[in-house]
């Protein structure tokens, strides 16, 4: 009889995993506490407004067309991409620097910050680049079951290139001295969530990704990329419960024997969770089935949480291009606040999407659709007062910044921050993107993608290996997929 596998939650890693177990020939059923899939990437709408709700930074694009290749599909007749140019533009203290598509032009710009930069660009971006092929083709595809998968010729001899032990800030700085290019290539750690001192220097294969693959954005928003997975998914099988809040996963004498979904009990041969580990752990099971205690789980280093207001203006606003970040603040400052001293930051850098600048289709004709983040450290409150204060403080910078105002061409606005990320997504401390990749908290330092309790349990998502962000849930996903196929039902058929 066909096995059946449920698998909790509908964003990228339980979408993943769905369309690999039904290609696999699994009965596959996927339980979503929300009305759509995307989990932190979905999107809501306002009179008109289309607000992507969490991601907006299109990276590493053939992890996405590897994807749907790998089900027959090509990810161009599911949406339309389009490469950023500039990617990005910062906003430094006194003047603002645009990141173009384009190394050798990012090389001449350099330059004329720093003599020699554009040199050590080159040298900087080809060390990225072999670990960003090791990191991206060897390391994240591991599902870290143990240390011994790491131990090939091929991966030890690596391990020198990757500079695990070295932290980025110490390697970005043996080849820039200019605070500006240091800041502008320690951007893509704050990703990582963790400081850029604790962060090791094979990180700088977001480097990589981000000046030598591009910022890409997909037409009609983020939404669009877990709206085709799901459609993928769905082709090859798998069954989507909408409106589903997964209370319970039922067990027997060490296995899983199904899942409570309201108050229905419901058979199954293997379960993927795809939600927020600590939460199906803590909340799902019972203490002799949890593979991590709580003082396990208070003694990792979260990665930030965030404050979001998503804004709907009523006229366009030159000075913004789609991505800004607004590092005209300290960010040594801002990181204490977040790691060192957690507390609501005193003035944070921020970082501000304007998807409007690219997209027709997410604002009405001559509006602005406005999305602001600013990093905070987890497990923190928030009054709808405090919140007003940093929209107060955010606006007031753009206003300066952009030279118009925009304080009275608010139609529409909403806030988001720990409080929902826990009501939304049963979040750790209301975290935005799970652990800090920290080196003490990588690959087989995870929580790992199988329970230590219940041989027939598996999990999956940014808690887990390869970590957080969209490609790596996605690979995620399929990894959870590949391991119960290989090392469970395999050894029972
Ligand atoms: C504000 C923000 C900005 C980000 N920006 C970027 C970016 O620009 N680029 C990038 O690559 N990454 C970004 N990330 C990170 C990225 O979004 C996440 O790492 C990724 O989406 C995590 O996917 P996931 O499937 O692991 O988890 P989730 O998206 O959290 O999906 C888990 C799903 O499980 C559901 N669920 C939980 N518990 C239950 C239950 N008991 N029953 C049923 N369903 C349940 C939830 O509703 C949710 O839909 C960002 C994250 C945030 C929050």
């Amino acid at each position: 009889m066909t096995k059946r596998i449920a698998i909790i939650g509908a964003g990228f890693a339980g979408l993943s995993a769905a369309a690999k177990c039904a290609q696999l020939g699994y009965e596959t059923h996927v339980f979503e506490k929300h009305s759509t899939p995307g989990g932190r990437c979905r999107a809501f709408n306002h009179n008109g407004f289309l607000f992507d709700m969490g991601p907006s930074w299109y990276w590493m694009p053939e992890v996405f067309e590897e994807f749907f290749a790998e089900y027959g599909d090509k990810r161009a007749d599911y949406y339309e991409l389009e490469r950023l140019n500039p990617s990005y533009r910062v906003f430094f203290n006194s003047h603002e620097f645009d990141v173009p598509a384009n190394t050798n032009l990012l090389g001449q710009k350099l330059e004329e910050i720093e003599p020699g930069a554009a040199n050590n660009l080159k040298q900087f971006l080809k060390e990225a680049e072999i670990k960003y092929e090791t990191g991206m083709g060897e390391f994240v595809h591991k599902p870290s079951h143990s240390i011994f998968e790491f131990f090939q010729f091929k991966i030890v001899k690596a391990l020198f290139q990757l500079h695990l032990f070295t932290p980025i800030s110490k390697h970005i700085r043996k080849f820039f001295k200019h605070p500006e290019i240091i800041q502008l290539l320690e951007f893509p750690v704050l990703f990582l969530g963790a400081k850029p001192n604790k962060t090791p220097a094979l990180y700088s294969l977001m480097n990589y990704a981000d000046i030598e693959l591009g910022t890409w954005y997909p037409k009609g928003g983020m939404v669009e990329i877990p709206l085709a997975m799901e459609k993928v998914a769905v082709k090859q099988g798998a069954q989507f419960h909408y409106n589903s809040d997964v209370k319970k996963i039922i067990t027997q004498e060490g296995k899983v024997t199904g899942i409570q979904v309201g108050n229905e009990n419901m058979k199954f041969d293997a379960v993927i969770a795809a939600g927020d580990y600590h939460h199906i752990e803590s909340k799902l099971l019972n203490v002799e089935n949890q593979s991590y205690s709580q003082s396990y789980w208070e003694s990792r280093t979260m990665s930030p949480s965030s404050l979001l207001f998503y804004l709907a203006i009523d006229k366009e606003i030159p000075g913004l291009l789609h991505h800004n970040l607004f590092f005209d603040h300290s960010f040594d400052k801002h990181a204490e606040e977040i790691y060192d001293n957690p507390q609501w930051p005193s003035k944070p850098l921020f970082y501000a999407c304007v998807p409007s600048k690219t997209d027709k289709r997410v604002a009405p004709e001559g509006k602005e659709n406005i999305f602001l983040l600013v990093p905070v450290a987890p497990d923190m409150t928030s009054d709808e007062n405090l919140r007003e204060e940093y929209l107060k403080m955010l606006i007031e910078r753009l206003e300066k910044r952009t030279g118009v105002a925009i304080q009275e061409h608010i139609i529409y606005k909403r806030s988001f921050a720990h409080e929902e990320f826990i009501s939304e997504y049963n979040s750790f401390k209301g975290n935005a993107y799970g652990l800090a990749n920290t080196l003490m908290q990588t690959a087989f330092l995870k929580p790992k993608l199988r329970s230590k309790k219940l041989e027939n349990l598996f999990f999956a998502g940014q808690l887990t290996v390869p970590g957080p962000g969209v490609p790596p849930s996605i690979i995620s996903g399929k990894l959870a997929a590949n391991t119960i196929h290989q090392t469970y039902f395999s050894k029972r058929s």
